[in-house]
């Protein structure tokens, strides 16, 4: 059950498409075929989308399992109705444990004493539970070392009611297709598949969205996809230029619209700190948005917006609700007019990757500030 959302009536509009998180959805698993399994990473409320209304999305094309970051957001997910493998990839506080249980969701383990609370609680349910390990292959971040491996299994026998259920790990330049990293280090993953042969054999995967597309030999028996069901590559810019057979689709728009337009004369300081000063006389407009939801400061003096069409530049200080852009060249623009900071207007376009660039960071990041600090809707 999906709760319609009253109409929300700020200035600033994130839209999401759901047709696009399906198309991509479709084309992603064309792409990795149909016998590996996807799970779509809807962590960070799927990535500014909203969590449940793309789970839902997703669930139309065809997806049947979801990965979250916390426990929390299981929860959610079920109480929504989702149905298939939730995997919960951060662990869990003690006390917790029984939650996976009761709604279902399926645990990634990389402490002993998770293993020492699920088998408890599964005792007590008198249910078995099945789990997935992590393994830290080379990425230097969550799960046990190829090293602990042979000891964590020997444990692992005291635990009767839990089962190995698959061994994932996770790649850390697989965005890059030049890696050599990537391959060695899916030759040490596949040892470590090999060294723990489960009867039946367990999953395994380690395939993030740049493995799918750029190390297909590595997708075994699922591969977790998060930015390219958004609609963007992993590389950016550089992914998306050379326009691969997929063609990904941007879900996500972000609009504003203008509040105030005036002429000031040359020599007018703009904003905070007067960083811009006017050199000759210049239109502006007065957008109300702001770093507060999610232009961030540091796209001050740097990031452009489409008006009519046509790109304006942000100039002087971005504040916390507010910003200015230069429309000097850009003629009839009035009070009201829509105002696009991601997305298309007209023949322009400006897209995730692209503010990524201003804002020095990646496209998953500016995804998560919009998405996760407006007012969202679907169509
Ligand atoms: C977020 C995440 C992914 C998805 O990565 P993308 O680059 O967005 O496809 C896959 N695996 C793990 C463990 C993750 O945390």
């Amino acid at each position: 059950m999906i709760h319609p959302q009253p109409p929300s009536r700020s200035f600033n509009q994130v839209c999401i498409d759901p047709s696009a998180l399906h198309e991509n959805f479709s084309k992603m698993q064309q792409r990795v075929g149909r016998d590996i399994r996807i799970m779509a990473m809807v962590k960070a409320d799927a990535y500014g989308h909203g969590m449940i209304r793309s789970a839902v999305c997703f669930a139309g094309a065809g997806c049947d399992c979801f990965g979250v970051a916390e426990i929390e957001e299981g929860l959610e997910l079920r109480q929504a109705g989702i149905q298939g493998q939730i995997f919960v990839l951060l662990g869990f506080q003690p006390s917790q444990e029984q939650l996976f249980f009761e709604y279902d969701l399926t645990p990634v383990v990389f402490t002993y004493q998770a293993l020492e609370l699920l088998s408890q609680a599964a005792v007590m349910n008198g249910k078995e539970m099945a789990f997935h390990l992590k393994i830290d292959c080379g990425m230097g971040r969550l799960g046990i070392m190829p090293s602990e491996l042979e000891e964590f299994l020997a444990r692992l026998k005291e635990f009767p009611k839990l089962s190995l259920a698959g061994i994932m790990s996770h790649f850390p330049m697989a965005d890059d297709a030049q890696s050599t990293h990537t391959l060695a280090m899916y030759q040490q993953y596949k040892k470590v598949c090999m060294q723990s042969s489960q009867q039946p054999p367990a999953l395994c995967h380690i395939a993030n969205s740049g493995a799918a597309l750029y190390f297909p030999k590595t997708s075994c028996d699922m591969v977790r996809l998060g930015i390219s069901l958004y609609g963007y590559y992993p590389d950016g810019a550089k992914g998306a230029q050379l326009a691969r057979d997929e063609k990904l689709v941007p879900a996500m728009s972000f609009t504003t619209q203008v509040v105030q337009i005036k002429s000031v004369p040359a020599a007018t300081g703009i904003s905070y700190g007067h960083t811009f000063v006017t050199e000759k006389e210049t239109k502006i407009a007065v957008l109300p948005v702001g770093y507060a939801d999610g232009f961030l400061r540091s796209l001050s003096n740097k990031a452009q917006v489409l008006i009519k069409g046509m790109r304006a530049r942000i100039i002087g200080r971005i504040c916390m609700n507010l910003c200015m852009a230069d429309i000097s060249e850009i003629p009839g623009v009035e009070t009201g007019d829509p105002v696009v900071i991601l997305g298309s207007q007209g023949a322009e376009t400006i897209t995730a990757d692209e503010i990524a660039e201003w804002m020095g960071t990646i496209s998953y990041e500016v995804l998560c500030l919009f998405g996760n600090n407006n007012d969202r809707n679907y169509n």
